[in-house]
């Protein structure tokens, strides 16, 4: 089977050597060498500042929303997000206490729309939570518009948007804190693991005890925390999949291009803004109607592809939350989308296979 995407395995006598070095210091885990390694590497190379490496993207969003104080451990509140993403954007919420609303998504870049969001501000609104969907950028102008008015923070879960560029900059670098995740099946990986990027130095000192239990000395334990800390074994493999990132990306590059060049005409495609540095991380494609979006998934499953309905459904229909409104653009993309198989390794004729396929059932 051909999956929708493939980790990327990084060299494997580089990995070797720095578990070596992981044997002859015998030192596994606790901000190790390896971590504060690719915390300098990684706040190099995304030319961002106040980078922390957690253990994982959902652990990076939870500590975000403590550090910001985005927490309903005392009183109950509320976070505006999206219901057009994975999941662990909501449940994360949930899980902290703190209740996601959902604002709708524009139809057209498929992230929050800003003219949702007003309205659904309360007096128990402490954040908003929006999702970089598929690495394309919020309209983060209008967003941080928003929050300054009403004084509330903005978390963007940028999961998705691993080095992507927005005039120029770093699109981490807007909102209070960004998380990224770096889970096997992301453009970059530590197996498991993710970051968070804050805006300001005072919440990344805060995060850095929260994610080890507390604890600040031998005998001192200041506040409650959690255990959120990376391994040296995560950081490993993180540093060897970092030196490869030029061909990782070239090679994804190519792939996209070609289905663009491909689909553009018989499909829509996410729309982005002029100056968006792109990551080619995934490629969308939303068809005519559910039924089309089904029958062309089910004819690449049987000739050995695996698209995905990346995100259906929409969270709107989650049963454990307790807002049920409905987010028509949300619920309507979520259920004629498709994401098709983008990674390094691809082979051309492979691609031109699933082209093909989803040609042919277009004209059918
Ligand atoms: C992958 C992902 C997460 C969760 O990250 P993990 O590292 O798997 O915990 C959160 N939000 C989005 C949008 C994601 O794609």
């Amino acid at each position: 089977m051909i999956p929708v995407t493939k980790p990327y395995l990084p060299c494997r006598e580089k990995f070797d050597r720095y578990i070596d070095g992981i044997y002859d210091r015998t030192w596994l885990t606790n901000n190790g060498k390896l971590v504060q390694e690719l915390t300098q590497r990684l706040e190099e190379y995304l030319e961002v500042e106040n980078l922390l490496l957690v253990a994982n993207g959902t652990l990076a969003l939870q500590i975000a929303y403590r550090a910001l104080c985005v927490t309903g451990r005392h009183e109950p509140i509320e976070a505006i997000t999206t219901p057009f993403t994975f999941v662990a954007t909501a449940s994360s919420l949930k899980w902290e206490g703190v209740e996601p609303v959902f604002a709708d998504i524009d139809p057209n870049s498929w992230c929050l729309n800003p003219s949702n969001i007003e309205d659904k501000i309360t007096a128990n609104t402490r954040a908003i939570v929006p999702v970089h969907v598929f690495g394309n950028a919020c309209d983060v102008e209008t967003i941080v518009t928003i929050a300054k008015k009403n004084n509330i923070s903005v978390i963007y879960d940028a999961s998705h948007a691993f080095g992507v560029k927005y005039k120029g900059q770093s699109l981490l670098k807007y909102g209070d804190a960004a998380t990224l995740s770096f889970h096997a099946t992301k453009l970059f990986h530590t197996g498991e693991g993710g970051a968070i990027i804050f805006k300001r130095k005072e919440d990344l000192e805060r995060a850095k005890k929260m994610i080890n239990f507390g604890i600040t000395g031998p005998e001192t334990i200041e506040e409650l925390g959690i255990n959120a800390k990376m391994s040296e074994l995560q950081a490993a493999m993180g540093l060897c999949v970092l030196d490869e990132m030029e061909e990782n990306l070239q090679a994804r590059a190519g792939v996209w291009i070609r289905y663009e060049q491909a689909l553009s005409d018989l499909l829509q495609l996410q729309t982005k803004p002029e100056a968006l540095g792109y990551n080619y991380a995934y490629f969308p494609v939303v068809f005519e109607n559910e039924e089309q979006a089904i029958r062309v998934e089910a004819i690449l499953k049987e000739n050995g592809v695996l698209a995905r309905r990346y995100f259906y459904p929409s969270l709107g229909s989650l049963k454990y939350l307790d807002v049920h409104l409905d987010q028509p653009v949300s619920k309507d993309i979520a259920s004629r989308i498709l994401c098709l198989p983008i990674f390094a390794q691809l082979k051309n004729c492979t691609q031109d296979k699933i082209i093909e396929i989803i040609t042919h059932e277009l004209r059918r």
